[in-house]
């Protein structure tokens, strides 16, 4: 039989430079840089080939978990040796893998590549001879089988939590929006920022600059509440909220940011609870001053339709006080 040509997905492009016949290569082919000039003196430079791009591949897969919430992903991979073709594929990826968390601000580390992991012919997860079995920190080698490309995991604790309180603040407020989600997240890190403990809603004051959904996830969530006057609206339409500890005079400005813009309901609420703050809300100094604790005061009736009224809120008409109704300015 003569051969008329191969369709390979090589492991070891190598290999099949050598070879004498017509050739398309698929799937692998070191175009990345840099690892492209280290072995293009390697290979023939008559190949056809059709590629994966495992630097845009790997950068996709990762941004997209990132933008479903999960910050704590783990990359797994088989060869890292730059002097054959799988490695500098994995090599590669991991470079797509580090980029997509440095575009989305979260920080590399090391322990989060687990390469040198192999399948063995019985598709059964190996491992090179001689390394180590690598392990994800507090959590063991959590999957065997074949290869796993990708493998996430998220801090259990913390999504615990804001699901709690999620759920919380959707009891109060009827139903579950990313409207909510802003209220939960602006309230946790008021309550962070501000150092306010559990037991502390006293002096605690919310000035907001838009009514919505957010709102009720503030009042229940930081206890700053309309009847109690420590939620203060400020209609400037902006989703904006100002937060002050009268207690240790801490105060932080949020200001809502559109980066969730265009994604749908779900992973907007993700994105909200989960992304760094800073993807969230632009923060600085409030602009306003903090409220000052207001008793409520003393309250008379109204000359004209004898409704008690607080004294703040009376106008005098005709040398008589009258509410704002009855002066005609509501
Ligand atoms: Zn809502
Ligand atoms: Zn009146």
């Amino acid at each position: 039989m003569k051969l008329a040509g191969i369709l390979s997905i090589p492991t070891w492009l190598e290999n099949y430079c050598e070879l004498n016949v017509p050739f398309i290569l698929m799937s692998r082919f070191p175009y990345h840089e840099p690892y492209i000039s280290r072995i293009e003196h390697k290979i023939r430079s008559s190949f056809s080939y059709i590629v994966n791009d495992d630097f845009l591949g790997e950068y996709m897969a990762a941004a997209h978990l990132i933008r479903q919430g999960y910050r704590d992903l783990y990359l797994v991979l088989g060869s890292t040796d730059k002097s054959n073709a799988e490695g500098i594929m994995n090599l590669t990826r991991m470079d797509g893998f580090k980029k997509a968390l440095s575009d989305h601000s979260i920080p590399y580390s090391e322990s989060h590549i687990l390469s040198g992991i192999n399948e063995e012919k019985t598709g059964q997860a190996g491992f090179f001879s001689g390394k180590k079995r690598p392990s994800i920190p507090g959590r063991g080698f959590p999957f065997a089988g074949p290869r796993v490309i990708l493998v996430l995991s998220q801090d259990k604790e913390r999504n615990k939590m804001d699901h709690e309180l999620m759920s919380r603040a959707i009891a109060f407020h009827g139903h579950r929006c990313p409207g909510l989600a802003i209220g939960v997240r602006a309230a946790l890190e008021a309550k962070r920022i501000l150092e306010i403990g559990e037991a502390e809603p006293k002096g605690i004051y919310c000035v907001a600059e838009q009514m919505a959904c957010f709102i009720d996830a503030i009042q229940v969530i930081l206890g700053c509440t309309a009847g109690k006057g420590s939620l203060i609206y400020r209609p400037t339409g902006k989703c904006v909220f100002s937060f002050f500890n009268t207690n240790n005079g801490k105060a932080v400005r949020m200001a809502k940011l559109d980066n969730d813009a265009g994604l749908d309901k779900e992973e907007a609420i993700r994105f909200i609870l989960n992304q760094p703050l800073e993807q969230v809300f632009s923060l600085s100094s409030p602009t306003i001053p903090a409220p000052a604790y207001a008793p409520r005061g003393a309250a008379m009736a109204c000359a004209l339709c004898g409704e008690r009224t607080a004294e703040n809120m009376l106008r005098v008409k005709d040398g008589k006080p009258v509410c704002l109704e009855c002066a005609g300015l509501i």
